[in-house]
């Protein structure tokens, strides 16, 4: 069954909206497979978003993603990677539709609340990144 990597930003975390985003992949049917709470460092951060180490946004990105606590979930389904894109909605707030996460409690396409995998390539990268195969049940 497809696995995709879910991650609830620090700005999420601070919001004290784990469960409310939670929720809503558990109501469109999605299994949550694993869960937990870490405190990333910066090196970390940068290690997990390596793919935009060229990008304008690489080093904010990592100070913003390891400023607090984060809650990585990976989340089981048919078709789940894209579902959970759609649920998250676009990465600018601005841009997302309705009803959607980030439409819904993001305040800038920088502090966006979460992360989702893009690509079945980026789940195998991003899921053990998080989790041992013990952890996903
Ligand atoms: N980001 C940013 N500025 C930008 C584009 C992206 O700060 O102009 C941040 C934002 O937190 C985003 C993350 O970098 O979620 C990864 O960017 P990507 O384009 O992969 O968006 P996503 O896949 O998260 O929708
Ligand atoms: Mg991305």
């Amino acid at each position: 069954m497809e696995k995709t990597l879910l991650i609830i930003k620090p700005d999420g975390v601070k919001q004290n909206i784990i469960g409310e985003i939670v929720s809503r992949f558990e109501k469109k049917g999605l299994r949550i497979v694993a869960i937990k709470k870490v405190w990333l460092t910066k090196a970390q951060a940068k290690s997990f978003y390596i793919v935009h180490k060229e990008k304008p946004f690489y080093e904010p990105l990592s100070d913003f993603m390891s400023e607090g606590p984060v809650v990585p979930v990976v989340i089981e389904g048919a078709g789940v990677i894209a579902k959970v894109r759609e649920i998250m909605g676009a990465t600018n707030p601005a841009n997302a539709a309705a009803g959607t996460i980030r439409k819904d409690f993001a305040e800038s396409v920088e502090r966006n609340i979460v992360h989702g995998s893009d690509s079945p390539e980026s789940a195998a990268y991003e899921i053990p990144f998080f989790f041992s195969a013990a952890e996903i049940l």
